[in-house]
């Protein structure tokens, strides 16, 4: 697929041409409202479809391959001692770098407290103009149905163990298909080696077949990449980012530190690699990622890259990818610890440091539920900020921007399970493949 170079420039010259132009047709359309129409009509009929056939023949894929990719790992690894260890180095690299990721939010927040003397006239016209929003989102926050010790088991269990499967999945809820793959996979590994053998390669084919689409799918990249970024940025509220570029600047910044410190001293103290050239090599990853804000949509993208050019074995990247992108969302719990700072800190609360300890469980815990689509994350922002008794209707502050800083999470959020990939791999026997 993205054997050659230059399909990876070409990606990211359609992500910058189509930021520029969508820029300029909204910098060309600001207050006049026949040109805001014609560049309406462009984005609704031209640029909105092409992006949405491209995302969707991503998304086509995701659940065959999840299951396929999975479940061949653990089959093929065994219920071994070798799966176990692989298994709990992935579980505690999630964990670790998902809790640093809001902890360095609260911190940063509380350094530079972007929410304190925030206009109180933008702060009410943010919440009125997006009130509407904000109620549609309270309707899909599960913490709104939660009451009492019932109320939380059976949140768990949908989670993980819905009554309907299928159904979760539809949902995009993928962590129950992730158990059911990691059980098949796991069933399978104790057949008889002639059985097993014929199931991996069925399932080998799966995946295979998938990637063959994927492959079809990423020749449209260059073009529909510009095309989904041109309706993001030509619909931009420019003056909002300007009003919100206090906290907008403290979550990019700390988007940048992920990527450009936290995960190179990773790559180079645990998987022994250059951060460099790993970096380059993940370009058409972190193009998916940030044009289509979705981790699902990003993961046949990132399960191909780490097998054809960062020398990541099969039975890790098939293994730690799918899982990834499902649970370890690094970028999204330091959006969502610094969006409760925030909202706090406009309305003028002091969140104790027990509060904030409760914070970051939740943040880690909603990061693991978010499901890897762009705005996953609201519904459960709102419960976290229900539970620690921050105003949920505050969430309308951001929701404006919500656009821009969902592309950058998601880049963090896929980076986040592909070096976690290269430090797993780096400690896997040789003989396994
Ligand atoms: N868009 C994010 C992802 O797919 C989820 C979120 O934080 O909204 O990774």
């Amino acid at each position: 697929m993205q054997g050659s170079a230059s399909k990876h420039w070409r990606i990211l010259l359609g992500l910058a041409l189509g930021a520029v132009v969508g820029l300029l047709a909204n910098a060309w359309s600001q207050g006049d409202t026949s040109r805001e129409r014609v560049i309406a009509w462009i984005g609704d009929w031209i640029a909105y479809p092409i992006g949405q056939v491209f995302l969707r023949l991503l998304f086509l894929v995701v659940v065959p391959l999840v299951f396929a990719a999975l479940a061949a790992s653990v089959a093929r690894i065994g219920t071994t001692g070798v799966m176990g260890r692989m298994g709990v180095r992935t579980a505690v690299l999630f964990l670790l770098t998902t809790g640093f990721s809001v902890v360095l939010g609260l911190s940063a927040m509380h350094l530079i407290a972007p929410g304190r003397g925030f206009d109180p006239a933008t702060s009410e016209a943010l919440l009125k103009a997006f009130s509407g929003e904000v109620q549609a989102l309270a309707g899909k926050t599960p913490a709104a149905s939660v009451e009492g010790a019932k109320g939380v088991v059976n949140l768990v269990l949908e989670m993980f163990l819905p009554r309907n499967m299928l159904a979760a999945v539809t949902q995009m809820q993928m962590l129950p298909l992730i158990l059911f793959s990691l059980l098949f996979g796991a069933a399978i590994g104790v057949q008889t080696l002639q059985r097993r053998e014929r199931v991996v390669a069925a399932l080998d084919a799966v995946s295979d077949a998938m990637v063959w689409i994927v492959d079809r799918a990423m020749r449209l990249a260059p073009v529909a990449v510009a095309c989904l970024i041109f309706v993001s940025t030509s619909r931009f509220g420019l003056p909002l980012l300007g009003k919100l570029s206090a906290f907008v600047g403290v979550v990019i910044g700390l988007y940048l530190v992920q990527l450009f410190v936290l995960y190179p001293v990773l790559l180079a103290a645990l998987a022994g690699r250059a951060p460099a050239p790993f970096l380059r090599n993940c370009l058409p990853i972190l193009a998916t990622a940030f044009s289509t804000s979705s981790s699902n949509a990003t993961l046949p993208t990132s399960i191909e890259v780490c097998e054809r050019n960062l020398g990541i074995r099969p039975a890790v990247a098939s293994f730690v990818l799918p899982l990834g992108a499902t649970v370890n969302m690094n970028g999204t719990a330091l959006f969502e610890g610094c969006v409760v700072l925030f909202v706090a800190q406009v309305f003028g609360m002091e969140l104790s440091l027990a509060q904030q300890a409760v914070v970051v469980v939740l943040c880690v815990i909603s990061a693991i539920g978010v499901a890897g689509v762009p705005g996953g994350s609201l519904p459960l922002l709102m419960g976290v900020m229900a539970q620690v008794g921050v105003p949920v209707e505050g969430i309308a502050l951001v929701l404006g921007v919500d656009r821009l800083l969902d592309m950058g999470r998601t880049v963090v959020n896929v980076m986040g399970d592909v070096v976690t990939a290269a430090c797993v791999e780096s400690r896997l026997p040789p003989d396994v493949t």
